[in-house]
């Protein structure tokens, strides 16, 4: 294939791109996104690997690989559950990291191609630039799925004087740089280059180890952002223009969506990444039980919540992890049809962070195939509650956790959540006391008006259901 023939296929992806993303910003259009995503995925591949930089002897080692990480991919793909998602996510942002550093190391030993002057710095630098975003999105990358994934505290660990520590790492990384952009060969320049990957590496696990609480959705999105721009800073050193764009893309969605979720969270991005929130003000959270608030408890049946739904005029569902982990999201659609069949009015109240990826409920209620006008966004149904006969809470916890909006010493204060407790009953589902994804205990369990539906939420639902249609 000639450079312009590859070029044109390299537009077509870019726009295929660019289309993806406008058609994954809603549900009824993401299954369309996703196609194009996938068309422009495969011309990219293909106008790459049949370009003029690929040599006939390199053919071979590209379907290897092809083959191996296709292979792995699939796999991955069919036995990873929607509630490992963001793990999964957060294992693959790792490796685009991991590529944007095998690359910079590569391009800068390769002798194959010499530049000189001002060509050399720029390349220089962006080998230098391309290493840092990648080291840290390696190291963060791998701290969150571990974080995700439980094998890691979600509590924020916070070494003392950690900003400072911070900004004398950026120091040397810069007088480092400054070092190798001064090297006057390879073998020089490759201390300077190892001292910063080491730093880096090291700011990534140190970031995101800071970061506790409700503050990992912002992370996941920001790691996913540098992701991006390795990406592109990979593109800039293998000087392969459709990396740039796509890398640009992910870089400008995934910080575009960190925003957006701040604002969601009331959080400030800046203080999201100096970290803590979940540490300070209120009394450490005990993982497990919800020990700090007091009170009484009052337990309900599945029988006892299908009278309480039969008589109600107007329901609202909020849906949680727990949901997802049960795989009740078809017994809640039943549920739903039932109720508006007797004429009650049912809508879903969905929170930017329910779940554990942005979108998680929309995707799972879309699957189940709730009609999309009855799903609302948090600002729009959070002044109907005090209306609302019933709000029905499965399997959420931290987004219906009223200390975040009533108590300013609770480690969740400021962060805005849905406030069921207003609603004339509320019924929280879910297994046990314990705690959700920030480890705080919650006070909606002790209200007067609140009743525990305990169970697994898909058994529990079927129960209802159940009894709803006798
Ligand atoms: P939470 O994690 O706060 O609570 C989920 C609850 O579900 C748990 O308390 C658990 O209680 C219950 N549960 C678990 N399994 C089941 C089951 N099979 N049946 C019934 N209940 C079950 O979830 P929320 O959705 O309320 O809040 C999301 C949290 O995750 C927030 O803190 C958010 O910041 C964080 N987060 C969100 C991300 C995102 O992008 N959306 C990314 C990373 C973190 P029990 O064990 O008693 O059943």
């Amino acid at each position: 294939m000639s450079q312009s023939l590859a070029t044109v296929a390299y537009l077509g992806a870019a726009i295929l791109f660019i289309l993806s993303l406008g058609g994954l910003s809603n549900p009824e259009t993401s299954r369309r996104g996703n196609l194009f995503g996938m068309i422009g995925m495969a011309l990219a591949v293909l106008a790459t690997v049949a370009g003029p930089h690929v040599s006939a002897s390199g053919i071979g080692w590209i379907v290897a690989a092809l083959v191996i990480g296709g292979g792995v991919g699939l796999y991955a793909a069919k036995v990873v559950k929607m509630t490992q998602m963001p793990e999964l996510v957060a294992l693959m942002h790792s490796l685009v990291g991991l590529a944007a550093c095998l690359v910079g190391f590569a391009s800068y030993v390769d002798t194959s191609v010499q530049f000189q002057g001002s060509e050399k710095l720029i390349h220089e630098v962006e080998i230098y630039v391309g290493i840092l975003i990648g080291a840290i999105t390696f190291s963060g990358s791998l701290i969150a799925f571990g974080k995700l994934n439980g094998r890691i505290g979600g509590k924020p660990v916070l070494l003392p004087a950690r900003h400072w520590l911070n900004l004398v790492a950026l120091l040397v990384v810069i007088w480092f740089g400054r070092q190798f952009i001064l090297a006057p060969g390879t073998a020089e320049g490759m201390t300077p280059l190892i001292v910063m990957t080491v730093i880096s590496l090291l700011f990534g696990v140190h970031m995101v180890m800071a970061i506790g609480g409700a503050d990992m959705p912002v992370v996941v999105s920001m790691l996913n952002s540098y992701s991006g721009w390795a990406a592109a800073a990979t593109g800039f050193m293998l000087n392969n223009d459709l990396l740039i764009v796509t890398g640009a893309l992910v870089g400008s969605s995934g910080a575009i969506l960190s925003y957006i979720m701040c604002n969601a969270m009331n959080r400030n991005f800046i203080s999201v990444i100096a970290g803590g929130f979940g540490s300070g003000g209120g009394a450490p959270a005990k993982k497990g039980e919800a020990s700090e608030p007091q009170g009484v408890v009052v337990p309900v049946s599945a029988a006892e919540t299908a009278e309480l739904l039969r008589e109600a005029k107007s329901v609202i569902i909020v849906p949680g992890y727990g949901m997802a982990v049960a795989q009740a999201q078809h017994t809640v659609c039943e549920i739903t049809k039932t109720l508006r069949e007797k004429s009650v009015d049912v809508r879903f109240a969905i929170h930017p962070v329910a779940g554990r990826m942005p979108g998680h409920m929309n995707v799972l209620l879309a699957e189940a195939k709730v009609p999309y006008d009855i799903v609302m966004e948090m600002d729009e149904i959070n002044g109907d509650f005090p209306e609302a006969d019933v709000a029905m809470i499965i399997g959420a916890n931290d987004i219906v956790n009223p200390s975040a909006a009533e108590d300013p010493t609770s480690p969740i204060a400021g962060m805005p959540v849905l406030e069921v407790w207003k609603a004339k009953n509320s019924i929280v589902m879910k297994r046990s006391m314990s705690s959700g994804y920030a480890g705080v205990g919650n006070p909606l369990f002790y209200k007067d008006n609140n009743r525990m539906l305990f169970g697994d939420a898909k058994k529990m639902l079927e129960e209802v259901l159940g009894a709803l249609n006798p």
